[in-house]
């Protein structure tokens, strides 16, 4: 428990040990573990964050509060605790907010502390500093918003978001301390007798035992069946129990993008390859941790065989029948309903056919055939496939190395082409397809493993969250980002046949963007080749400094929106879309 004088003067030897709400929120999170803290400082928590580097709290200051929020996100898809962001009042709050409702979307626990203005005045709208009513703001994009009013409720509003953050289905809590509250003075003693430490902050959830003998015979009845695996089984850290279960029953897997790598993507059970045919012709499907949203067409025949029964895996029983009859729910957290489907599974009781393997077989290795060929081809200027197989090949060298990834085609291409061996060394774009989370995700992945990173980025993506080369360069980061630098939005090549600015996609063609980092004392390299990229990332993951490598990629390549094309409304009078210009 840290103290401090009364206010005003200095501690007299009878003085009775004081202490505030700055402190009392430090202590409540060093009470439950927390170790980091992301965030942009300013009116009024800069002394909270002063006050957690004391603590032996790790804080990491950015220079966007989306980017520090989208960092604490990315700490709770690591480590299974929440992510805690931090940011000022109004607008910085409001910066923060997409990425609580993004780390909501994606089931990440994270927690967002803001500080706040004067209550009172806010609620008769006096026009206080940075008024903003936060808590009315924050819940429509939140799993649950708090305030804490008292200095006393301190402890149990950060007890209250933590546990809310990692229970059940996992999200994003906005938890509001006004200002006075944290300024507020409170006798030692009662304030840390106001403290607690959460138990078994998210406890197991046990299936019942006839769902999963129901699941197990529609499992065994299946003439072709598959299991998806979602970002959901990766946070569950079930690893061993899923690949388990997995390996004992010989099913055929398909990763989701973050669950990439759950089971090796070399897997010989992987179905990855055969994607398209495996959704068109399973009959029956067992989703772990993976929603059947628009990610999944909805389960929707064309994709999907429309006789398809599926089995849903998921903590959260308001997910199932959401948009398929579930003809097997499993409502229970990952780790306990595989450990129930395998003790409970009779060893042979499930077996794949051997013709329905090697249908899958054989499509399998007629795509990563068609594939070989386009990462082996080498034109000039240089494409998506030829720099990423350059990536690929270096990342081999590095297991260890986690992947962020995003972009549209950058992601489009860079998913199918890196491929992941260890469990949640991936983060992408995820449930929303948002652009703008790299550089965060980067960040706390090196901070919360020590590991190094490369950052996979389409130059439109980057631009969002660019100025965190500075977070990654005063922290001496391991990152490294790769800029698939094609010089557009999409692409770089739409000329405007309507004006003469630039069209929608188009970004500063040439830019180079290794420029920027060599600002703040980075290295920074420019590689037109898959050779020089391949040189230019050895010595850069050798370094285990920051780095950042712009690839020049054709401005032709890449198509509008990736492979969402089929997303983008039609306007019957709406202009055709940027003409690419001539090739010269
Ligand atoms: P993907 O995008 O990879 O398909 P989703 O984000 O759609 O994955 O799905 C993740 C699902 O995992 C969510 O429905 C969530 O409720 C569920 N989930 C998260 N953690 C657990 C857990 N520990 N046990 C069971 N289900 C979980």
């Amino acid at each position: 428990m840290a103290t401090v004088s009364a206010p005003g003067g200095t501690a007299t030897a009878d003085a009775q040990p004081l202490t505030d709400g700055f402190h009392l929120v430090v202590d409540a999170l060093k009470l439950n573990d927390v170790q980091v803290i992301y965030g942009v400082v300013g009116i009024p928590v800069t002394d909270l964050a002063r006050v957690a580097q004391a603590s032996g709290i790790r804080y990491i200051g950015f220079r966007h509060e989306s980017d520090a929020g989208h960092a604490a996100a990315a700490a709770g898809f690591l480590t299974k605790r929440p992510g805690i962001a931090l940011t000022v009042s109004a607008p910085g709050f409001l910066n923060g907010l997409v990425a609580l409702a993004d780390a909501t979307t994606n089931c990440f626990p994270m927690v967002q502390i803001s500080g706040s203005s004067e209550r009172h005045i806010v609620d008769l709208k006096q026009g206080d500093y940075e008024e903003l009513d936060q808590l009315a703001a924050a819940k429509p994009f939140a799993k649950a918003a708090y305030r804490v009013d008292r200095v006393e409720d301190i402890g149990r509003g950060v007890a209250r978001a933590i546990r809310t953050a990692v229970s059940g289905r996992p999200g994003g809590v906005y938890l509001d301390i006004p200002a006075a509250v944290l300024g507020e003075v409170v006798d030692a003693a009662t304030g840390a007798a106001s403290l607690w430490r959460v138990v078994d902050p998210a406890p197991r959830q046990l299936p019942a035992p006839e769902a999963v003998d129901q699941a197990i015979e529609l499992l065994a009845a299946a003439e072709r069946p598959l299991a998806v695996l979602g970002k959901g089984a990766a946070y569950a850290r079930a690893d061993q129990r899923v690949r388990e279960f997995i390996e004992t029953t010989g099913l055929p897997f398909l990763p989701m993008s973050m669950a990439k790598g759950l089971l090796p993507d070399d897997h010989p059970q992987s179905a990855a390859a055969a994607r398209s045919l495996a959704l068109r012709r399973a009959d029956v499907v067992m989703l772990v941790g993976a929603r059947l949203n628009w990610l999944l067409a909805h389960g929707e025949p064309p994709h999907w065989n429309p006789d398809a029964k599926f089995i849903q895996v998921d903590i959260e029983p308001t997910e199932l029948d959401s948009n398929q009859p579930i003809a097997a729910p499993l409502v229970g957290d990952i780790g306990s309903v595989m450990e129930a489907l395998v003790e409970r599974a009779k060893p042979g009781r499930i077996q794949v056919a051997a013709g329905w393997r090697q249908e899958l077989g054989e499509r399998s290795a007629h795509n990563a055939a068609k594939m070989a060929d386009h990462l082996d081809a080498d034109p000039h200027p240089m494409q998506f496939y030829g720099a990423l197989r350059a990536i690929r090949d270096v990342l081999h060298e590095h297991p260890r190395a986690y992947v962020v990834n995003e972009g549209a085609n950058a992601l489009d291409f860079a998913r199918n082409v890196i491929d992941m061996q260890q469990p949640r060394h991936r983060l992408d774009s995820g449930t929303w397809g948002v652009m703008g989370v790299g550089m965060g995700y980067a960040i706390a992945a090196a901070v919360e493993s020590g590991d190094p990173v490369v950052a996979v980025e389409g130059d439109s993506a980057f631009g969002f969250d660019g100025m965190e080369l500075e977070t990654i360069c005063r922290y001496q980061l391991p990152v490294v980002v790769v800029i698939l630098n094609n010089g557009g939005v999409y692409r770089g090549d739409g000329t405007n046949a309507a004006s003469a600015d630039p069209s929608p996609t188009t970004l500063m063609p040439h830019a180079h963007h290794d420029r920027l980092i060599e600002a703040f004392g980075g290295k920074g390299y420019h590689a037109t080749t898959p050779a020089e990229l391949t040189t230019a990332l050895t010595e850069a993951l050798a370094s285990g400094g920051p780095a950042l490598i712009d690839c020049v990629i054709d401005p032709t390549a890449g198509t509008e929106s990736g492979h969402l094309t089929n997303l983008n409304p039609q306007g019957v009078t709406a202009p055709a879309p940027d003409t690419p210009a001539k090739k010269k």
